[in-house]
């Protein structure tokens, strides 16, 4: 008998998401997604990892962004022109300084974990 044509309609099955183990879920309220109490919190820990790793790319690419700048910036100050004529300096002041800010509140990443295993990651909501 295939899940489609279960005697309890509103019991399906699923995998759990981390795992891959069927999980029977029942119909009323949220189902679940994971089999048990440390599937959730392994798959919670992969995604807050992923998110940091995300997050470390971007904030990278931020100040690779403002280093850019800030070289720009110098040129300029040194009468240097650039040949494809972009030296508006109120738009490369405001660029500068909005990624500045952006850093600045997006920076707490950085400093946090050398080793990135260390630091206790908080725990899952339940
Ligand atoms: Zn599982």
């Amino acid at each position: 008998m295939s899940g489609r044509e279960n005697r309890h309609p509103n019991v399906v099955t699923k995998v759990c998401e981390y795992c891959g183990r069927a999980l029977v879920v029942a119909g009323a309220g949220r189902p679940r997604r994971y089999c048990t109490a440390a599937c959730r919190q392994r798959a919670y820990r992969s995604r807050a990892i992923a998110a940091e790793v995300r997050e470390r790319i971007e904030l990278g690419q931020l100040a690779l962004q403002l280093r850019d700048n800030a070289d720009r910036l110098l040129l300029l100050s040194q009468g240097w022109h650039p040949p494809d004529g972009t030296d508006n300096l109120d738009d490369l002041l405001s660029t500068t300084v909005r990624l500045a800010t952006e850093l600045s509140h997006r920076g707490h990443v950085l400093g946090s974990d050398e080793t990135g295993h260390e630091t206790p990651l908080p725990r899952s909501p339940d």
